[in-house]
């Protein structure tokens, strides 16, 4: 397992579109713990392979809320959430329907300390490959709903700040492209990790 190191707005390279992978190889197995690795160790729920400067289109994703022992708890996800094991691995997903709307602070590994409100069909299904290079088919609302499409959008090379307004979306991108983003501090991090902003 290696740590992987996250490629951060403006980077040039977030703004590329993914190729779909043709083979589930074991190296891409392996590139997936990696991936796993790399979202839990930055407190992420998402992670898309570009984000660690790879162009396939591959998403892993885990957000099983967790108590204050950080153990799961799953009494607050949806009747479809819970049908679905997670961490989830998904290789070359698409969103095959998609209705209603929801709203949620979104967060991104790639935009760290931004959390701004974004729109999103609130009730998918989604057509991907498994691990075993199967496809799998199934609908799915909540969280992993939103964390879904959040994580598409990298697949196409789009972050969730161009999907504010424009004045807003350009007022952030200026401002991180002018003074760069605020130093990190662990402990507040630590504090707000169970609030219901999520770096996805
Ligand atoms: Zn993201």
């Amino acid at each position: 397992m290696a740590k992987l190191d996250i490629l951060t707005f403006p980077d040039p390279r977030l703004r590329k579109k993914s190729t779909p992978v043709d083979q589930v190889t074991d190296e891409l197995r392996q590139f997936t713990n990696d991936m796993l690795e790399t979202m839990y160790a930055s407190r992420g729920i998402g992670l898309a392979a570009p984000q660690v400067n790879r162009l396939d289109r591959v998403v892993v994703i885990d957000t099983r809320p967790k108590d204050e022992e950080g153990r799961y708890d799953l009494s607050t996800m949806t009747e479809l959430e819970k049908a679905i094991e997670q961490p989830l691995i998904l290789i070359n997903p698409e969103v095959t329907a998609k209705d209603g709307m929801t709203t949620y602070d979104e967060g991104c590994l790639s935009v760290p300390s931004y959390f701004e409100t974004v729109q999103r069909a609130e009730h998918i299904s989604v057509k991907m490959l498994n691990l075993d290079g199967e496809e799998v088919e199934f609908e799915v609302d909540g969280l992993l709903a939103i964390c879904i499409q959040h994580e598409i959008d990298h697949l196409d090379g789009k972050l969730f700040i161009d999907r504010l307004s424009t004045i807003k979306s350009n007022r952030i991108k200026s401002k991180i492209k002018k003074f760069g983003y605020p130093e990190a501090d662990e402990d507040e991090e630590e504090e707000n990790s169970s609030s219901s902003e999520a770096r996805i």
